[in-house]
Order: structure tokens, then C-alpha cells, then sequence
């Protein structure tokens, strides 16, 4: 496609500043301890969140990107809530690809029902289709850059990963990356109005998601992804001899 090197491993792509900490943050350090390098792009700053402000969620974004290894994490400030799929929202994209060259993205599932994730799915498989195209904002000097594959984080309780990485080992540590984002999450001392977000219910919700996923592998916790290209497998007996339910 390019003679550019890739700059980054991977990199995951969510509409809200505490989303992929949510929903892939032990996955990261996960590949970050194997050496993979990492990059997070926020296409909103969150300001449309019941609590907290762009500033106080940029110092937590900044504070989660160490916790979790991060090579690079950038925010594109697209408009939370108001994130579409339209020209300018792409070409933004295309060019952070181009300048970051990430290998692998992940990114939201389409079926969210909030309209920001859902929007983030397409723009994101848009973008990384047209990076690849060499007239495509030929203009700006970047040169096309196509990432090899998208995996879809999954909040949806009606898809079946396609894989599931087991995050055991890191879940701590995945959590201290969420409660960076304090400004958002369940604080008995916080006069701000209350949100979905903020009651404790939520966050135990997001437990459960990790521990279900986890028990679908027979592991303690892990997080689920789904894949719509068909998968090129070298060697299906090592794929299926994983440690995997064995209730199935
Ligand atoms: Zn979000």
C-alpha cells in the first residue's frame, strides 16, 4: 500500500473519553506488556456529559493514557453528541491515520444505541477504507495509509464475539484507567447532578460484562470483540485448542 512504516500497532477509536478504557483497557495493557505500541483517538472531548468539563476530562484522559502505557492519544473534539458521519468528520480521521499508520483499529460497535458510538463504528471502517485511496485528500501531503483490520469492541448484549481476549491478569490495573476518569463515575462527595454513569449500578454493570465475557472462556475476566471480514487462520489446531468453555 505504502512504503511508510506503521507508526503505531494499534489503535482504538471511541466517541467518548472513557470509552475504550470501558470497553478494551485491559486488552491494551494487555498488548502494551507485550510490547505493542499503543494510541487512543477520543473524537469528542465529552463535553456533553451530565458531569465534569473539557478540561477536567482532558487531565483525566491524559492521567488514563499513562496508567495505560499509551504511545500517543489524541482528541479530534468532533462535537459530543453531535458526532457525524459527514466530509469534514472523515477527512479528520483519514488524516490521523495517515499521520499515526496504525496496523489494527478497534472501535465501537454499530448497534449502540447511543448515536455517538453508533456513528463512530461507520466513520471509522469509512475512514480506514478511503486512507488507502491515494487522490483522497491528496491535497493535505499525507501519504494513503490503509490499517490491515478492524475489530469491533462490543457493548451489545445481542452479538457473539467473534473473539475474546482474557484480561485476568490486568483487570486491576484496567480499573485503575476507568476511575481516572473520576469526574464521571459514582462519587458520594459530588454535588453534580446524577447520571447513568455516575450511580454505582453502572460501574458493577461493567464488572459483570467483563466477568461474563470471561466466563465464556472459562477465565475470570475478559473482553469481547467481533469481526465482520472473514478471518485468515494459519494454523486452526492451535486456534482451537486454546483453553476455551468447556461447557460449549
Ligand atoms: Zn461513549
Amino acid at each position: 500500500m505504502t512504503s511508510e512504516p506503521p507508526q503505531l500497532d494499534i489503535l482504538a477509536i471511541a466517541a467518548h473519553p472513557d470509552d475504550v478504557e470501558l470497553s478494551v483497557g485491559g486488552t491494551l495493557l494487555k498488548l502494551a506488556a507485550q510490547g505493542y505500541k499503543i494510541g487512543i483517538l477520543d473524537l469528542t472531548c465529552g463535553e456533553g456529559g451530565t458531569r465534569g468539563t473539557p478540561e477536567i476530562r482532558a487531565a483525566e484522559a491524559t492521567a488514563a493514557a499513562e496508567i495505560l502505557g499509551l504511545t500517543v492519544r489524541e482528541n479530534l473534539d468532533l462535537g459530543d453528541s453531535h458526532l457525524w458521519v459527514n466530509e469534514d468528520s472523515r477527512v479528520q480521521v483519514v488524516r490521523a491515520l495517515r499521520r499515526l499508520r496504525p496496523r489494527v483499529l478497534f472501535t465501537q460497535y454499530w448497534d449502540d444505541p447511543h448515536p455517538d458510538h453508533a456513528h463512530t463504528s461507520q466513520l471509522v471502517r469509512e475512514a480506514a477504507h478511503v486512507s488507502g485511496l491515494a487522490k483522497y485528500d491528496a491535497d493535505f501531503g499525507l501519504p494513503r495509509w490503509r490499517p490491515s483490520g478492524i475489530a469491533y469492541f462490543l457493548f451489545s448484549r445481542t452479538v457473539a464475539p467473534t473473539f475474546i481476549v482474557d484480561i485476568s491478569s490486568h483487570f486491576d490495573r484496567k480499573w485503575q484507567a476507568i476511575y481516572a476518569h473520576a469526574s464521571q463515575f459514582h462519587n458520594p462527595q459530588s454535588n453534580e447532578p446524577q447520571s447513568r454513569v455516575s450511580t454505582p449500578q453502572f460501574l458493577r454493570e461493567m464488572e459483570a460484562r467483563d466477568r461474563y465475557f470471561g466466563a465464556l472462556i472459562g477465565g475470570e475476566y475478559g473482553e469481547g470483540f467481533f469481526v465482520r471480514e472473514a478471518l485468515n487462520v494459519d494454523d486452526p489446531v492451535a486456534l482451537l485448542t486454546r483453553p476455551m468453555n468447556l461447557y460449549s
